[in-house]
């Protein structure tokens, strides 16, 4: 038989869509499951967005367009960053694919070469280190502690860069910690990347679910413009997952790299999508501040009431939609909490080593579900944990 190429071997799935799979086995049989599992907002587009849709595919947008994005959506995407990151950003420097997911793979594809040598951050989005191996590239971990707060040690860093070190990749606000990176952390990765010339790839999916402050990008600082991709998109700051539509900033001479492999692969983002996009970037009926607020809300209520559970800590994160609990001290792994949790009590999280070697001790819950719902989460966490405590008692 003829074989696979080993490239695939390589790369390794998301630990969300495997529990994601067992909760809905579970749900099949009857049992009440509470999803705090996926990275899915539940809320959907605003209704301009989808008029926006609905026109378009009425007027006969459906066509094959310009493989980099539509002008008007590169240049709306330009003036967008500039209104919310005070970013410059001309419409040539964008590029725009299916999902954040593929102008990230694009931008590896394009800038690394089999043997380098990749940071990332751990835990984190485990694409990632996947992606990396699968170009034949080796990726290099930097930790997130949480006596850190979860920001990087810019000294560990500077230490595993070699002279193979090509990229590093970070995303603040973090999946799955929640955690943005300082002005100071921002600055002293710069410095690394000037010195080494190193590419900077900063995933700012999360960059519009802030609970404070204003978002700073690496692009914006001396020097960063000409060697950092900034990777963006709307499933997560306008609740469009399924609509796949992201984009990646960065120079010329790197979009048009980026550009030939979309000629070579899927050609163009759909035209529809795209005029729908810059509705959305418009937010004229301010969904998305609203959309923060709620999010905002879930987070007090969530990271309160679970701190008050014996065994369970959490830093309240200050972007995304995350809560990244540590469960050291309920004396079980955070495997065994995971499964304890969806199969006794019907709650969805991930055990952290999903998100990397230093996740293991923690879980990921994705505040992604009503208030209502996780605060049912949070009864049947605390009754769970009341059980295995009357087993040790007895
Ligand atoms: N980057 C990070 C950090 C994410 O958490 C996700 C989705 O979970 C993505 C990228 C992918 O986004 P998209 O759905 O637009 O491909």
């Amino acid at each position: 038989m003829p074989k696979i190429a080993t490239r695939v071997s390589q790369l390794t799935g998301e630990g969300a869509l495997a529990v994601f799979a067992r909760a809905k086995e579970l749900e099949k049989k009857g049992r009440s499951i509470i999803h705090l599992e996926l990275g899915e907002p539940d809320f959907h587009p605003a209704a301009p967005v989808v008029d926006a849709v609905r026109a378009a595919v009425a007027n006969g947008r459906d066509r094959y367009v310009a493989t980099r994005g539509i002008a008007e959506l590169r240049s709306a995407i330009g003036e967008y960053l500039k209104r919310t990151r005070k970013l410059d950003v001309a419409a040539e420097q964008v590029l725009v694919a299916p999902g954040c997911k593929m102008a990230l793979s694009l931008a590896m594809m394009a800038l690394i070469e089999p043997g380098d040598e990749v940071l990332y951050p751990d835990p984190g989005f485990p694409i990632y280190p996947s992606f990396t191996r699968g170009l034949d590239a080796k990726p290099v971990p930097y930790a997130l502690c949480e006596k850190n707060r979860f920001q990087p040690d810019l000294s560990e860093i500077a230490s595993k860069i070699t002279p193979k070190t090509r990229m590093l990749i970070f995303n603040s606000p973090n999946n799955p910690t929640g955690t943005v990176f300082t002005a100071g952390t921002i600055a002293g990765i710069a410095e690394l990347a000037r010195k080494h010339d190193l590419w900077v790839v900063s995933d700012e999916v999360y960059a519009r679910i802030l609970f404070g402050g204003e978002y700073l990008s690496i692009w914006a600082l001396p020097g960063m413009a000409e060697r950092t991709v900034v990777i963006d998109g709307f499933s997560k700051s306008f609740a469009m997952t399924g609509w796949r539509l992201g984009y990646a900033v960065a120079q010329k001479h790197v979009i048009d790299a980026l550009d030939m492999l979309v000629l070579n692969t899927f050609t163009c983002t759909a035209e529809f999508s795209q005029w729908a996009a810059i509705e959305a970037l418009k937010d004229e009926t301010n969904a998305v501040p609203a959309m923060v607020e709620e999010y905002r809300r879930r987070r007090d209520l969530f990271v309160s009431r679970l701190n008050q559970i014996a065994g369970f800590r959490c830093q309240p994160p200050d972007g995304a939609f995350y809560a990244w609990v540590n469960i050291e001290d309920t004396g079980k792994s955070a495997e065994q909490v995971q499964s304890i949790l969806l199969e006794e009590v019907g709650v969805a999280g991930i055990a952290g080593a999903a998100f990397g070697a230093e996740g293991k001790n923690y879980l990921r819950f994705s505040l992604v579900s009503a208030a209502h719902q996780l605060e049912e989460a949070l009864d049947r966490i605390q009754r769970a944990t009341m059980h295995w405590r009357a087993a040790v008692a007895r």
